[in-house]
């Protein structure tokens, strides 16, 4: 008793019908992924997925109308389908970042035409069209499963593990196929087969064109959505976490830091004479290797992002360092460095304030405020260095002022020249 023939449900349905259907499912497929191109045309792989789903369309119409169009229409489609497939591999590899000859397009299908015309058994037996079919298929099910799988940064997307899922089903299923038309072929009536396997599998290929629409473009709406929450949380000049994203990266392990944890604010000093002498665009390009260089100074554990203007935050939580001794790594190789632009040297300096955990708690905001003060009296004591706030910083500051009043003090403090 041949798989299906029992399933009355299955004597039911017609073979016609399964493939109007295939025919209309793959008819919406490209619709849609036309136009979710319209609206993604930065998405090349929605257009290699556009072109495959359209070769689709066209490969079901020779299926559909295969009475109309002759004996070679089986060879026709089977080209086609092998086009198609190899727009669903352009797909995914552009969808990974990787560019696609346009050379196997025309050379695949053209040479499968040439054996097809040296050798009609591989199409006028539909079982060894099918099979052929199914041997092409099958590797390209393995392979797309593997690009979704494996393209760096998919697996961040929620719809890349379950779409190769569907890529390996459907890729062992066509190794079925290539089973049952070898142990167990169809009947032939009218050139088209008849077999409950068969129409089980046309029902699965109709499944699977379905969820290979919907798959992939969920795949761009996702891919979509993981750009715009990087470019809302990045900085552009540098690259790094802009504000919003470093209070938001703070928050989420602060709850976890220990005592000895610290916030630090970094203002380069007198940036506004690197613009003023040098022009906005080497301020842009000294703010780029600023962050390069610091970040080479900081453990891989550290976050930093940039507050604005002149002024980055780090925060320093690794346990078993010395975080007073990082930040004046960080001040010294800034000191240090001779940061070039258009062959013009340019150097400057950078005022550091920073507090503990455990000096004013777990608090973004008190961490801030007090590395912020920290900071400010840095710049107030002649800037190019590093200072730890301590809760007696506020007496001080209020003496100051009040000596201020008093006349003593015509300036708050010297301010030494850094640049
Ligand atoms: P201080 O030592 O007191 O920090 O002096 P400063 O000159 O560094 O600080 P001030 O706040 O007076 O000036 C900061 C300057 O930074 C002013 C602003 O035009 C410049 N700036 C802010 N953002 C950018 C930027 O993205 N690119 C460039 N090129 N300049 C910027
Ligand atoms: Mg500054
Ligand atoms: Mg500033």
């Amino acid at each position: 008793m041949q798989l299906g023939a029992r399933l009355s449900m299955l004597n039911a349905l017609d073979i016609a019908s399964i493939y109007a259907c295939l025919f209309l499912s793959l008819l919406v497929s490209a619709s849609t992924m036309a136009v979710v191109w319209r609206t993604n045309t930065d998405e090349p792989a929605a257009g290699y997925w556009l072109l495959a789903y359209v070769l689709g369309v066209v490969a079901a119409a020779f299926l559909a109308l295969q009475e109309i169009l002759g004996s070679f229409a089986p060879a026709l489609c089977t080209a086609v389908v092998i086009t198609s497939n190899l727009g669903m591999i352009a797909g995914f590899r552009a969808f990974n970042g990787h560019k696609t000859p346009t050379w196997p397009f025309f050379v695949a299908p053209f040479v499968y035409l040439i054996l097809a015309g040296a050798a009609p058994w591989l199409y006028s037996d539909p079982n060894m069209n099918a099979l052929v079919q199914s041997l092409f298929v099958m590797g390209v099910a393995f392979s797309n499963a593997h690009l979704v799988f494996n393209g760096a940064g998919n697996r961040a997307l929620p719809m890349a593990v379950p779409t190769s899922i569907v890529l390996v089903v459907h890729g062992i299923i066509r190794g079925f196929v290539v089973f049952f038309t070898l142990t167990q072929p169809a009947a032939v009536i009218n050139g088209r087969m008849e077999a409950g396997w068969w129409k089980l599998f046309l029902l699965e290929i109709f499944f699977n064109t379905t969820m290979m629409a919907i798959s992939t473009v969920i795949l761009i709406k996702d891919k979509a959505e993981k750009r715009h929450r990087i470019a809302s949380e990045t900085d552009d000049l540098t690259g790094i976490s802009n504000r919003r994203a470093f209070v938001k990266g703070i928050n989420g392990v602060l709850p976890d830091s220990g005592p000895d944890a610290i916030m630090a604010i970094l203002d380069i000093d007198h940036f506004k004479t690197i613009n003023d002498t040098y022009g906005h665009d080497a301020g842009d390009k000294v703010l780029i290797d600023f962050v390069k260089t610091t970040k080479l100074q900081l453990p891989t554990s550290a976050l930093m992002g940039r507050m604005g203007g002149e002024e980055f935050a780090i925060y320093l939580g690794g346990k078993g360092y010395d975080h007073a001794a990082i930040l004046e790594r960080v001040r010294r190789k800034i000191e240090q460095t001779s940061f070039d632009y258009k062959g013009a040297p340019i150097s400057f300096t950078l005022s550091i304030g920073y507090v503990s955990v455990k000096t004013v708690g777990k608090s973004f905001d008190h961490l801030f405020t007090a590395a912020d003060y920290a900071m400010y009296l840095a710049k107030k004591d002649g800037r190019n260095r590093v200072l730890a706030y301590k809760p007696s910083m506020r007496i001080r500051e209020v003496m100051d002022d009040n000596l201020m009043t008093a006349g003593v003090f015509s300036e708050p403090t010297m301010i030494s020249k850094a640049v």
